[in-house]
């Protein structure tokens, strides 16, 4: 067997315990199980690497949310992490390679499995930070980014009221989508509706550009309709204010449960003094990840883009 999957199958043993023995959720279990693997009380019989650790954890997420989670609660799987990873790699090369540390926010962090994808793929470059709503995901995203021996520093709280946090290089998020309920927060953004309530989406676009540094990086998943909807006039106005737009990457449609859940990628620059927008945002369309060949000419089309836009 695989580490992965000699991994995967004590945490899930652990996890069907203590689930069964407190009736408790799988995901309740398996905090407990994480716990207690951190507390050294159990201890796998492996010496799994950090990405071996995530992704044991995200399967039995997985698993867990298979049972009992809201759509808008879903973990987002490596297959998304990997892509938005690739283009954080684009994006901040020349900090990589002279080993700067970026901070890094990730708004609405769930289990933080997004964010750990791309921390792990970058190789200790990275010093997160997360907020989250709600208490279980943020305290499997604690567990897991400890047990990875990644930094992390957390905040539960609802992501649109004032952060605690100064300015990082870089957001990257999985945006929750639908209306915020809280009209008095709403109120503090320019996208604000002028009728009925706000999108969530757009307020956490706003609220992200307001965390990040002039000239600093914002990578979101987002519906592929962003911007066809009744409030997208506001959206653009506030977008066209404070930043520039680097590129919407179409992800494929196999990777979503139906067309109508399906997310693009959306780039974003804060604006700088001194700096422009670039000649040509990036438009493309990621091909079916099986097909090589096509994914080939997909990452030919980036670095040919990044040459003439971004060098
Ligand atoms: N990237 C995450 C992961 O890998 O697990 C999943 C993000 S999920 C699509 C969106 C998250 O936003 C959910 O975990 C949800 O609880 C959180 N959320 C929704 N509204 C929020 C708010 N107002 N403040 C903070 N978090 C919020």
């Amino acid at each position: 067997m695989e580490t992965i999957e000699v991994l995967f199958s004590f945490i899930d043993k652990e996890t069907e315990k203590h689930a069964e023995s407190d009736q408790s959720t799988y995901l309740d279990g398996l905090l407990i199980t994480l716990n207690r693997w951190l507390d050294v009380e159990i201890k796998p019989e492996v010496e799994p690497t950090k990405e071996e650790i995530r992704k044991a954890i995200q399967l039995a997420i997985l698993k867990g949310m298979r049972q009992s989670s809201q759509p808008n609660h879903q973990m987002t799987p490596d297959s998304l992490g990997l892509l938005v990873g690739y283009f954080v790699e684009q994006f901040f090369e020349k900090e990589i390679k002279e080993d700067h540390q970026i901070t890094m926010l990730d708004p609405a962090i769930g289990t933080a499995n997004l964010l750990m994808t791309v921390m792990n793929l970058l190789g200790d470059k990275i010093e997160g930070f997360g907020i989250e709503i709600d208490e279980l995901l943020i305290q499997i995203a604690a567990s897991s980014a400890e047990l990875e021996g990644q930094p992390l520093s957390l905040y539960l709280q609802d992501a649109l009221e004032n952060l605690m946090i100064d300015p990082v290089d870089a957001v990257i998020c999985d945006l929750p989508v639908g209306y915020y309920p809280n009209e008095e927060i709403a109120k503090q953004y320019d996208v604000k509706a002028d009728e009925g309530m706000t999108y969530a989406h757009h307020l956490f676009i706003e609220q992200s550009l307001r965390y990040t540094k002039d000239g600093g990086y914002l990578f979101f998943l987002v519906p592929d309709h962003l911007f066809e909807s009744e409030q997208s006039q506001l959206l653009n106005k506030m977008i066209a204010k404070t930043a520039w737009i680097q590129a919407v990457v179409q992800l494929p449609d196999t990777l979503f449960s139906s067309k109508a859940h399906a997310k693009s990628l959306f780039v974003l620059q804060k604006k700088v003094d001194g700096g422009k927008a670039i000649k040509e945002v990036l438009l493309a369309k990621v091909p079916n990840m099986k097909n090589m060949q096509a994914l080939e000419l997909f990452f030919a089309k980036v670095r040919k883009w990044k040459k003439e836009n971004k060098a």
